[in-house]
């Protein structure tokens, strides 16, 4: 894992890369720097335990002068859908990020396909937070760890869905109703430079 020559790569793709040790150091960056540059009116959110982790979402949910659509506020399934659909047009859009390579490229595996809609396209500025962990040399061995490690473990942290690896631990690429791993998203670079910015996260 190289976080330097990643960062550069990022860069380079048109990222706006930045680096802290923490998940506390992001949530400080996040705003005291990032949210009040891009002054969003509407901000969303795609699923992820890092961002969870961060308390980011917690904070924008307590503020009174920015509307967050959250589709993980409560509420059935349809309910999550439908906000879901109206984040992908809001100013703002928060996600993870399942790996980021050494050539700079974000590599990403959805269910739904939200989050990946949302960071390709839709919400005017995207941020991502990442674990240095998540770094991997290449595409391939990105989409073969997302495949093998980090999808089993996220159906294990969604405990509704039945799944084969949600007993297993191990991938089988299965065809079962409640698969999480159907929509691919690789972004090469970033268009327009700057739309998205990756805070990657040394101890994380
Ligand atoms: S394809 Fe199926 S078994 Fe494999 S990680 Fe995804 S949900 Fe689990």
């Amino acid at each position: 894992m190289n976080l330097e020559a990643t960062l550069e790569a990022l860069r380079k793709n048109g990222f706006d890369a930045r680096s802290v040790k923490t998940e506390a150091e992001a949530r400080e960056l996040f705003f005291s720097e990032i949210l009040p540059a891009i002054a969003p009116r509407t901000v969303s959110r795609g699923d992820s335990a890092t961002l969870e982790r961060s308390l980011i979402p917690e904070e924008l949910a307590s503020r009174a002068d920015i509307e967050f659509i959250d589709p993980f506020a409560g509420g059935g399934w349809d309910e999550t859908l439908e906000t879901s659909r109206r984040g992908l047009l809001s100013d703002l859009f928060l996600a993870g990020c399942n790996a980021v390579t050494e050539k700079g490229q974000l590599v990403n595996l959805d269910m739904v396909g939200n989050r990946v809609a949302g960071i390709t396209f839709g919400p005017r500025r995207v941020v991502l937070l990442a674990g240095a962990s998540k770094i991997a040399r290449d595409r391939e061995s990105a989409m073969e760890r997302i495949r093998s490690e980090t999808a089993p473990w996220n159906a294990r942290r969604n405990g509704d869905l039945r799944t084969p690896c949600q007993k297993t631990g191990v991938c089988s690429d299965c065809s079962s109703p409640d698969r999480i791993c159907n929509a691919w998203s690789i972004l090469e670079k970033c268009w327009p430079r700057g739309r998205i910015t990756v805070i990657l996260i040394e101890n994380c």
